[in-house]
């Protein structure tokens, strides 16, 4: 420890944005740290994610509409949100715990709670961008796209509802013509579309990546293929242990004053043990990029069948899909064609067949829409983790706000609705 009493060293377990935001703010005040990852930086949701960097976008999952239309999907095998009929009793319970959640008064709950996280996001990864991370942000207004008026409503309802909540977000509402004008990229069965202004978008593996690259600048050690099997708390402070398994690097250890659990869809395995009871459970998305007739100037979101394109590498990248299953369960092709068959009629000027970067990756989902960030049941132990769909878009204020709480002991406001023994 130091001699304020803060912790002097810190494992993040887990390189992905959020774990790799926590050690980079950890460094900013003066903590040692050891990141360590099974695999390597950025191989879990953190690589082929949309990118979008979207506050006003950034909506707990748990809306009541959801309700209505996961019950819907169950039974068509094409829809974009994918439940396998497996007898699986955790999944069944978490996905009781979400339907238990889907209330507008959980709703609130979880939109005011991610509110300063919403604030303050877009200035952490300027901070971020201007010490060091060598990882453009790109501002650019989202456009959402819907066959009908009709079908834009609820969209509408919910950025008023956003809006009330204390959050400023500007949009604006297209219908007819006007839409193909703003949005040349969307077919003729576009009729109606909202434009979203004051949002970016990165490349988000080459963002994880060059975050990584500064926490090592700035004399931090990464650790890959390190698989954790078990946080160990003696005399001596806490150690980090490794297993065997996959490449992990049996009986190795590393020693600090401070753990982070910082692992995604994975945090119940290492974080059961630390009072972390929530469950987390993966929502696991899809993702490819395609080449375009012409360079597309923004994101796109199709929320009726909720897929997300964001420009990428000079071409298209498109996402889709919330599939709960097994985090390190294969990718099901039939997903990759769902997006396709859904999206192909909305746009225009896509090259489908030519599609590379296939991916699929966990979203961290809980059943509340709020994530987990802060102290386990242990002294020096911390989570952060859970951020569901939003996870990239909260990684670097994540890491802020939960580096102030580890080194001055005092839990930020903010992070008052995220406690992760809740
Ligand atoms: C298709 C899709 C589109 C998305 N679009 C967006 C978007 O546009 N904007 C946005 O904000 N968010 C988006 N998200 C969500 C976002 O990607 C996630 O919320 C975010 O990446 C979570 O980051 P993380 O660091 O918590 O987890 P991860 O990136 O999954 O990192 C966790 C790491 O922990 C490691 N790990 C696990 N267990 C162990 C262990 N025992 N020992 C050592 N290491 C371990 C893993 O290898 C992994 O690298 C999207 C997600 C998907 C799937």
């Amino acid at each position: 420890m130091g001699i304020d009493g803060g912790p002097r060293t810190a494992v993040v377990i887990g390189a992905g944005v959020v774990g790799l935001s926590t050690a980079w703010f950890l460094q900013e005040r003066g903590v040692e740290v050891t990141v360590v990852d099974r695999d390597g930086v950025a191989t879990g949701a953190s690589w082929g994610n949309a990118g979008w960097l979207s506050p006003g976008l950034a909506i707990p999952l748990n809306e009541p509409g959801v309700l209505r239309y996961g019950l819907r999907s169950l039974l068509d095998r094409s829809a974009p949100l994918h439940v396998p009929a497996t007898p699986d009793p955790g999944l069944w319970a978490f996905l009781a715990r979400f339907a238990a959640n889907c209330t507008w008064k959980s709703w609130g709950r979880a939109v005011r709670a991610n509110l300063p996280f919403n604030e303050e996001c877009l200035e952490a990864f300027d901070v971020l961008t201007a010490n060091g991370v060598e990882a453009p942000t790109v501002e650019a207004p989202i456009m959402a796209a819907f066959e009908t008026p009709r079908q834009a409503v609820a969209l509408l309802h919910e950025l008023r509802r956003i809006n009330e909540s204390g959050l400023k977000i500007r949009y604006s509402a297209f219908e007819g013509e006007e839409v193909g004008r703003q949005a040349p990229q969307l077919s003729s069965r576009v009729g109606a579309a909202i434009r979203l202004d004051g949002q970016r978008y990165v490349d988000p593996g080459h963002f994880t990546r060059s975050l990584a690259d500064a926490v090592t600048a700035r004399g931090g050690v990464i650790r890959t293929g390190f698989r954790v099997t078990e946080v160990r708390r003696d005399a001596g402070g806490l150690t980090v242990v490794a297993g065997g398994e996959d490449g992990g690097r049996e009986g190795d250890g590393v020693r600090a004053d401070a753990v982070v659990l910082a692992t995604g869809a994975w945090v119940n395995r290492l974080g059961r043990p630390w009072g972390v009871r929530v469950p987390v459970r993966a929502g696991r998305g899809y993702s490819f990029t395609v080449p375009t007739d012409e360079p597309v100037p923004g994101p796109v979101y199709l929320p009726a069948v909720r897929v997300a394109c964001t420009p990428y590498q000079g071409r298209l990248r498109v996402a889709g899909t919330m599939e709960f299953r097994d985090a390190d369960a294969p990718l099901y092709q039939r997903r990759v064609e769902a997006i396709i068959a859904s999206a192909r009629p909305l746009l225009t000027g896509v090259s489908w067949e030519e599609r590379t970067d296939t991916w699929v990756g966990p979203r961290p989902v809980t059943p509340d829409g709020r994530p987990l960030v802060g102290a386990a049941g242990a002294r020096g132990v911390f989570v952060a983790a859970g951020h569901g769909m939003w996870g990239l878009t909260h990684g670097p204020i994540t890491g802020r706000m939960l580096a102030e709480q580890i080194t001055t002991g005092k839990q930020p406001d903010a992070l008052r609705d995220f406690d992760p023994t809740r």
